[in-house]
């Protein structure tokens, strides 16, 4: 299999950039765990994949390298590059998606703390998969030397996602990932790992075993709360048919309501914007990163102009404001009413989810399965196609994640599958998510390939 991988997932043979001018020259000394069991499997690495620097972004425009165009072509233009319309990739993954969305490669691996797998995939036509919180290796601090696998954006967050030409390969590369790393301190434990498999094949058990094809057990809750006013009119009917063709295969779809979802996207910017000025504060140029020296005739000379010196000239924009917004709501005057607050939230809204599942929660300690619960969540991927990469403004692109970021929040399993589109949309491609209980990866990717 050729699997591209993303710029912040360490690779010894090739640079680590991040896609930010902070580690233009970087060489990680070590594979990632997860690339190096991508290497033993046999899998070909073709190359690096372009992001928004430190994964932080929506449309992959925030990179050293420039921004990712969408290779999405569109069905009535004959158009041929550069002259047919410049869509975005999605971000932070972008390079990822639109690198199995052209064809280079048949898998992709990417990392998503609030969307960054699933929007790409759904603006470039391909099937992303965010795994459970903790069940593929990040390889974080395992020594004193805070050496990385994945390098960090927002640790209670970030996930490393898979991006495939379809759900097989998807599954296939999880099926590779998806081990123990004892070096990563927020790994699942093995016998998590089993608990959720037994909860996951147990409830699967009572529609799965049914003759193929038929869900008459199966039970589907659509979120009623996941169809914002921002949500484009074109979106609607293309999701209506997947949820007709589920009904037709016996399928129970049953309205849901997730309340605290309108809170996710604040808390979400917060709480991710606090632990990226956290862990982004390393890279002082000393120890890690850039290093420009002051002008010989600077006054000062302190370690504190130094620093600001390098990180001035390393950043980018887009990861300046996240650092000031996150170093913000960690002040002492702040902290309750921001950071605090957005923890109180991730809870509601981890809260809202395990009401509404009908398999238990396997990390929590007692699970009283939820009868009247669905086994799955159904929801568009994103709230409209690949915007265009031309007239971008800041706060539009947070809002791109509205459907994403809550089961980021609450260490959920995600999948983006690709939906037919309709003659009434603009061509783009469209994706459906299927979200399921913590582990329940195989249950969100069985659904899934009956969807695609
Ligand atoms: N777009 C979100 C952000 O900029 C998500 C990024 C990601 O998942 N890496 O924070």
């Amino acid at each position: 299999m050729t699997v591209a991988v993303k710029d912040n997932i360490c690779t010894k043979s090739m640079p680590t950039t991040c896609s930010s001018a902070m580690l233009r020259d970087f060489r990680s000394p070590f594979d990632a765990t997860v690339v190096q069991l991508l290497n033993d499997s046999g899998a070909t690495i073709i190359g690096k994949a372009n992001c928004d620097e430190f994964g932080m972004g929506s449309l992959n425009v925030h990179s050293i390298h420039g921004p990712v165009v969408n290779p999405h072509q569109h069905p009535s233009s004959a158009l041929d590059w550069p002259v047919r319309e410049r869509r975005s990739a999605g971000g932070s993954s972008g390079g990822s998606a639109a690198a199995v969305a052209a064809g280079m490669c048949s898998a992709a691996l990417a990392t998503d703390t609030g969307g960054s797998v699933r929007l790409p995939a759904s603006y470039c036509g391909v099937v992303g998969l965010k795994p459970s919180y903790g069940l593929i290796s990040r390889r974080g601090i395992y020594d004193h030397l805070q050496r990385w696998g994945v390098v960090s954006f927002a640790d209670s967050l970030d996930c490393v996602g898979i991006i495939g030409k379809d759900v097989i390969s998807a599954s296939q590369v999880l099926d590779v990932l998806s081990v123990f790393d004892e070096r990563d301190p927020t790994a699942a434990r093995p016998l998590t790992r089993e608990r959720a498999q037994e909860l996951c094949s147990e409830h699967m058990a009572e529609w799965a075993s049914l003759p193929s094809g038929d869900f008459t057990k199966l039970r589907i809750g659509i979120p009623q709360e996941y169809f914002p006013v921002s949500l484009d009119s074109s979106i609607v009917s293309p999701f209506r048919r997947v949820v007709r063709a589920l009904k037709d295969r016996g399928a129970t779809v049953l309205p849901v309501s997730l309340p605290n979802t309108s809170y996710a996207l604040s808390a979400y910017y917060v709480i991710a914007s606090a632990e990226a000025s956290s862990n982004l504060a390393r890279y002082d140029g000393v120890q890690y990163g850039l290093r420009v020296p002051l002008p010989p005739d600077s006054v000062t000379k302190s370690p504190g102009e130094a620093y600001s010196h390098s990180r001035t000239a390393g950043f980018g924009a887009e990861v300046k404001r996240r650092i000031l917004l996150g170093t913000y709501a960690l002040t002492a005057d702040a902290f309750d009413n921001y950071f605090l607050q957005a923890q109180r939230l991730r809870q509601c809204i981890r809260d809202d989810f395990m009401r509404v599942f009908r398999v238990p929660n396997p990390l929590a300690r007692s699970a009283t399965p939820n009868v009247a619960g669905v086994h799955v969540l159904l929801h568009p991927s994103a709230v409209r196609t690949a915007p265009f990469l031309d007239e971008q403004d800041g706060l539009d692109a947070y809002t791109q994640d509205v459907l994403t970021v809550p089961a980021s929040l609450a260490g959920l399993p995600a999948l983006s599958l690709p939906m037919a589109v309709d003659a009434g949309g603009d061509g783009w491609p469209l994706g459906v998510s299927v979200v399921g209980q913590w582990g329940c990866e195989k249950m969100i990717l069985t659904v899934g390939s009956t969807i695609e």
